[in-house]
């Protein structure tokens, strides 16, 4: 089946459901095009056997996500605050430590050696142009390290160390040795500095969704009134002066403007004719995608709270090394989720399920005791099994990558434009860049025609 429209938007993420949204608002005709029969891209919200709605994808927003809480406010999606009373714990050793606050108390030496890590990296990334990374002016010093060597040679206790690989895996679902510094420097200051990237109350994790993330993209389709075709994976790009031709898998529109708002991993599998140039070809060969598996433990009730606890955990066992409390607003029934990430994910994704479930709740009876290890329902979701995402919570840049192409990300060529969460300037690998950046490629659209 052929069609003809304005501008075809490939993926129906909440990157490229913004940026239909927006064009249809200024009365451009759209069609967008998604290869999963479900929109929702990295979000994902499944019921549990109860029908409680699981995120198994993304799902917190706080403070400053500005636009993703607009949108959702627009659809009547609505928020609540995570739960985060009582005691957090940090396992490590092989013993449960609860402690109050942001950190343990035990260490001074290293609370004041992860205090200073902490103003250091966010005066580096103060630094950094959000627009244009590669022209900070250390930027060459910082693309040409990792997380993981300016933390051996910055900070002196290893412990420190160790809490801020963890606060940097449970970011960006990457060990701190596979990370451009520049990068960190750059996703820090896109959420405006560590703090809001790793606080709950005040920070990333503040609230959750009533009805679960994804119900912002299935409403916002649903707005969109028969423009979202889902099932149709976009294979090649045909692009000239006088227009774009998309051809999925079973469908062909013609348009005048393409926005391609997968992530750049996911945009270097489709063809495009003629082929892009080689320094945008070579951009998408050097942006892996971050590895997370997301499980969820579901229970009676939430019963470490009744034992002071918050239900967050930090720990130096795996496969799970952050737990929250994910129960719903009304704290029926319990939930635990947990995060399974990095090198975590990369080994146990390999292993079977059986094993996978075994060694899931071996860490929730260490970190909540015996009844923790028997929850009603267990569910887990590996992302790099995902064919239409490769892995979560996004691409991430190794070393080197920021300096020698990440002028390519953004940058239109021709009649196609770059969107996805990746070329976000404000909260980067997270729902509120993916909102931003739909509606800038949307502007770039109508901008240009
Ligand atoms: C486990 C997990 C936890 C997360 N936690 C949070 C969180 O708590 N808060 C937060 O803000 N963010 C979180 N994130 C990140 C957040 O979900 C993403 O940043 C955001 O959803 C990305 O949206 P996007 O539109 O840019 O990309 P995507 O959602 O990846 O959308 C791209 C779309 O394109 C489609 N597609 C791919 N290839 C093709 C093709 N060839 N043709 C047509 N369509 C195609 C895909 O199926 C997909 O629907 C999390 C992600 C994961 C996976």
């Amino acid at each position: 089946m052929a069609a003809a429209t304005d501008v075809v938007v490939v993926g129906a993420g909440l990157a490229g459901l913004a940026a239909a949204r927006r064009l249809v608002d200024a009365g451009a005709e759209v069609v967008v095009l998604e290869a999963r029969g479900r929109v929702g891209g990295r979000t994902l919200t499944l019921p549990a056997a109860d029908g409680t709605p699981i995120d198994h994808g993304g799902q917190w927003i706080g403070p400053t996500q500005d636009r993703i809480a607009a949108l959702a406010e627009r659809l009547g999606v609505t928020t609540y605050p995570s739960y985060e009373r009582g005691l957090n714990t940090e396992f490590r050793d092989g013993q449960a430590h609860r402690f109050d606050g942001q950190l343990p108390d035990d260490d001074p030496v290293s609370a004041v050696a992860m205090g200073q890590a902490i103003r250091e990296l966010d005066a580096m990334a103060a630094r950094v142009p959000l627009e244009a990374p590669w022209t900070a002016e250390e930027a060459l010093a910082w693309d040409s390290q990792t997380v993981e060597t300016w933390l051996q040679a910055r900070v002196g206790s290893e412990r420190a160390r160790n809490w801020l690989r963890e606060a940097i895996r449970s970011t960006l679902a990457a060990e701190a040795r596979d990370l451009s510094l520049l990068h960190t420097l750059f996703v820090i200051r896109s959420a405006g500095g560590i703090a809001p990237l790793l606080a709950t109350a005040g920070g990333a994790q503040e609230r959750r969704f009533h009805q679960g993330a994804q119900a912002i993209s299935i409403r916002l389709a649903e707005s969109l009134d028969g423009r979202v075709v889902l099932g149709v994976p976009a294979q090649l790009v045909s692009h000239g002066e006088a227009g774009v031709v998309v051809e999925a898998e079973g469908r062909t529109v013609t348009a005048g403007r393409a926005i391609l708002a997968v992530p750049p991993a996911i945009a270097g599998r489709i063809g495009y004719r003629p082929a892009l140039p080689g320094w945008r070809s070579q951009l998408t060969q050097r942006v892996p995608m971050g590895s997370v598996i997301k499980v969820h433990a579901i229970y009676e009730e939430p019963f470490w709270r009744e034992e002071g606890l918050s239900g967050f955990v930090v720990s130096d066992r795996g496969p799970v090394t952050i737990v929250y409390d994910n129960s719903p607003e009304d704290g029926s029934p319990g939930v635990l989720v947990g995060f399974i990430e990095g090198e975590q994910a990369r080994s146990w994704a390999r292993r079977n399920r059986a094993d996978r479930r075994a060694g899931v709740l071996a860490c929730l009876a260490d970190y909540f005791g015996e009844r923790a290890g028997r929850p009603r329902e267990l569910l887990e979701r590996s992302w790099a099994d995902e064919e239409y995402s490769g892995g979560c919570f996004a691409g991430y840049f190794p070393p080197g990558v920021w300096t020698s192409f990440g002028q390519a990300l953004r940058e239109p060529i021709g009649r196609l434009h770059w969107a996805g969460t990746e070329t976000a300037t404000a909260w980067t690998a997270y729902m509120e860049g993916a909102v931003q950046s739909g509606q800038r490629a949307a502007d770039e659209v109508l901008a240009a025609s």
